[in-house]
């Protein structure tokens, strides 16, 4: 929620995403997730007219004037009504929205999760993202990251555009076809927002050796899938103490989490969230290898963009400073083909031998 309350002597202005309309004999304020019945018929008038009024910007003060105005003396009824369009998030700031503004309609989604936009978009600005993989998956969160006013993004993949990434990775073009990943997406990136600052990293990383090579950040997105890269990842950065975000598919399951902020939520190795090789058995871990050696994803535009746009999202949420990251504690997957969801639980496990001792990571420690 919002950091700081407005100043109720600010003048605000009815939020440009509220609707009102009738349905089955009840007045509903608001629209979507903000939608409100309001029954009274007494109400509904002074109500209307009170949102009306804050169509331009005003004061506390001279909109409770005016309803007083529209209420005949009736204080208790102005008083329910001044409550109903205050509570929640239907008056916004007046400076809020600024429509020839670049972010402003992102700002609107903003003020309606009950964040300060402002400060959002300034949290933005200043967080420097490491996308490991810049794939399906990484290509469209960097471009949906860059578009919404993050600062950096470092974008690390070793690949060369081939023919066969271009049913999902759309800002590859038939004339990319043999350049590397990281240097095309930088390019397409700039195209979009020249204010998004971009450093392709055009080389494997396999190792702790690797991740330290790469710059400190505030969040690292992982969607490369080289075997192992995820735990390695993951005591690289609760070591380091730099929060990271899991994107992936798993065949037709669209996956994103666990978002791991180092001694805060649980780590990758809290808990066993992927299939492993029998330990022990070393005729059927080789007969496994064998197996899984072949395997090949059906990747597919949609997963992906599933799958990214929801990673996105939490990271919008986890760098902005608002509402709460759906991936924060558990891994979430959603089927494609039901819709349904599939959640495991993330929590921290005090004895885990990775990140027992992690300690809560500083904000703005960068
Ligand atoms: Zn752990």
């Amino acid at each position: 929620m919002r950091s700081v309350e407005p100043r109720l002597d600010e003048p605000r202005v009815l939020a440009p995403y509220v609707r009102v309309g009738f349905q089955d004999g009840v007045l509903f304020l608001g629209f979507g997730s903000i939608r409100r019945p309001v029954h009274d018929p007494v109400l509904w008038e002074p109500l209307l007219r009170l949102a009306d009024h804050f169509r331009v910007p005003r004061t506390r003060a001279e909109a409770r004037s005016f309803l007083d105005g529209h209420c005949e003396g009736d204080t208790l009824r102005a008083e329910t009504v001044m409550r109903l369009l205050e509570d929640g998030v239907h008056l916004i700031p007046a400076h809020t929205y600024d429509p020839a503004d670049r972010y402003s309609r992102h700002a609107l989604f903003y003020e309606l999760s009950g964040a300060d936009a402002v400060q959002v978009q300034l949290r933005l600005a200043r967080a420097r993202v490491v996308l490991l993989g810049c794939g399906g998956i990484g290509g469209l969160v960097a471009v949906t990251l860059a578009t919404a006013g993050v600062g950096e993004l470092v974008l690390v993949d070793a690949d060369h555009v081939e023919l066969s990434n271009l049913t999902r990775q759309f800002l590859f073009t038939e004339a990319d076809i043999g350049l590397p990943k990281a240097e095309v997406l930088a390019r397409e990136l700039r195209r979009r927002n020249r204010h998004c600052r971009t450093r392709p990293v055009v080389r494997e990383v396999r190792d702790r050796e690797d991740l330290e090579s790469l710059p400190s950040c505030d969040l690292l997105v992982v969607s490369a899938d080289s075997p192992g890269l995820t735990s390695t990842v993951n005591a690289h950065c609760v070591r380091d103490g730099t929060p990271w975000l899991n994107a992936c598919y798993v065949n037709d399951i669209a996956v994103w989490g666990p978002l791991v902020v180092p001694g805060t939520t649980g780590c990758w190795d809290c808990r066993p969230l992927t299939v492993r090789a029998p330990e022990g058995e070393p005729e059927l871990a080789r007969l496994m290898a064998g197996i899984n050696g072949r395997y090949q994803a059906p990747s597919n535009g949609p997963v992906n963009m599933l799958a990214s746009s929801l990673a996105a999202l939490d990271v919008f949420r986890y760098l902005g400073g608002f509402g709460v990251p759906a991936s924060l504690d558990r891994r979430v997957g959603v089927w494609s083909h039901d819709l349904s969801l599939d959640e495991q639980d993330t929590d921290r496990d005090p004895a885990c031998p990775t990140c027992a001792d992690a300690v809560p990571v500083r904000e703005g420690v960068r």
